[in-house]
């Protein structure tokens, strides 16, 4: 089989995480599979690169931004190539633009319009195994962008379309998709499978597991995902093209969200706006990088294929969140797959738990309609 495995921040915080990683990736190539490697950056590095592009200058050009950040990914490449020759298996490290990912020029949230990867062919017809550094490409004007904050994903997912991939694996430090954020909600379980739908409307309201544009692309092409711990072999959540049963899935709190007036509407870039209306518009501010406009707010999103078209399911949903909050959420929206409630940050978590309590039960699972 000829996999994509990509590996997040977490997985590759230090050397000897770095190691394991190497040794994981020998064991699906002993297995007999093709293996391309997309790595983030080690731990926490992006975001110490952010901090000190923000110590040098009060707003960071985005195109400079691009050339700092990309950096993490690159570091992280390399040592990975390494550590895969160290333990005799032939590696060889490429950036984004090396790997042919072609995005527009949004610098800092730059969409994928084309992926060419003849290097990486190349590189797998020569018995290697390519490692790519995800989160960037390169524009038609020949400028390093990056994709967003957990574009990894996006690295990973563009590639195995373009190549054909039977399985695009995204490993982290979480064992796959959950209900709820386990770290946060008591009676959360592990989704064991996932349409793509589903996972769309997760990320789409800011499940920061799975990144929006990588969801979406799979969405597209209808790739196979699957979410796995990079330190177990068994588990996971396998995300594939299918039409899922009409019932509630999960919770999605996301507080890193502003809302922000019709009037400063001027102020943010497309890329980073959530939903809009008269009212203004709720923006993901995790992309802004300087201009931090608005008021924070939270959304809390419950899923549940074509249940945001059920005016029972609505209506549901609406009673159990005034409960809660003791008054209906005054902005809420609906789509086919999520009811999405607008709340105070402070109220995010209560109505996190309640809702997932009283809608997806101590098991995890809902009720029948
Ligand atoms: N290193 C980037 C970030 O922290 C991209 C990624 O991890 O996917 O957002
Ligand atoms: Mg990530």
């Amino acid at each position: 089989m000829l996999l994509v495995q990509k590996y997040g921040g977490s997985s590759v915080a230090d050397v000897a995480k770095i190691r394991q990683v190497a040794s994981r990736v020998a064991r699906s190539v002993a297995a007999g599979h093709q293996v391309v490697v997309v790595v983030s950056a080690m731990g926490n590095t992006t975001n110490e690169l952010l901090a000190l592009a923000r110590d040098v200058a009060k707003t960071p050009g985005r195109r400079e931004l691009d050339m700092l950040i990309s950096v993490g990914e690159r570091v992280t490449m390399a040592l990975l190539a390494m550590a895969l020759h160290d333990s005799g298996v032939p590696a060889r490290s490429f950036t984004g633009s090396q790997s042919g990912i072609i995005t527009d020029d949004a610098h800092a949230s730059a969409r994928v319009v084309e992926v060419r990867p003849d290097r990486i062919k190349a590189s797998l017809a020569a018995g290697e195994v390519p490692i790519v550094a995800g989160f960037q490409g390169v524009s038609r004007s020949r400028e390093v962008t990056t994709l967003g904050r957990g574009g990894s994903d996006t690295t990973a997912v563009v590639l195995a379309a373009a190549l054909g991939a039977d399985e695009c694996e995204l490993c982290s430090d979480v064992d796959g998709i959950w209900s709820a954020d386990p770290r946060g909600v008591p009676g959360a379980v592990r989704l064991g499978e996932l349409s793509l739908d589903e996972a769309l409307a997760m990320a789409r309201n800011g499940a920061r597991i799975l990144s929006e544009d990588a969801v979406a692309w799979a969405h597209r092409e209808g790739i196979t995902l699957r979410a796995s711990a990079t330190g177990k072999s068994d588990g996971g959540t396998v995300i594939r093209a299918m039409v899922p049963e009409a019932r509630f899935v999960a919770v999605v709190a996301d507080v890193q969200l502003a809302l922000v007036s019709a009037a400063e509407m001027g102020l943010v870039e497309t890329p980073c706006i959530r939903a809009a209306g008269p009212w203004g518009a709720i923006v993901d501010c995790r992309n802004l990088h300087g201009t931090e406009p608005g008021v924070g707010v939270a959304t809390v999103a419950v899923v549940g294929a074509r249940c945001g078209a059920d005016p029972a399911r609505l209506k549901e949903v609406m009673c159990l969140a005034s409960a809660c909050l003791g008054e209906a959420p005054e902005l809420w929206w609906a789509s086919t797959d999520a009811v999405v409630l607008v709340v105070k940050s402070s109220d995010a978590t209560r109505l996190e738990r309640h809702m997932h309590f009283s809608i997806l039960g101590r098991s995890g699972i809902s009720a029948p309609p």
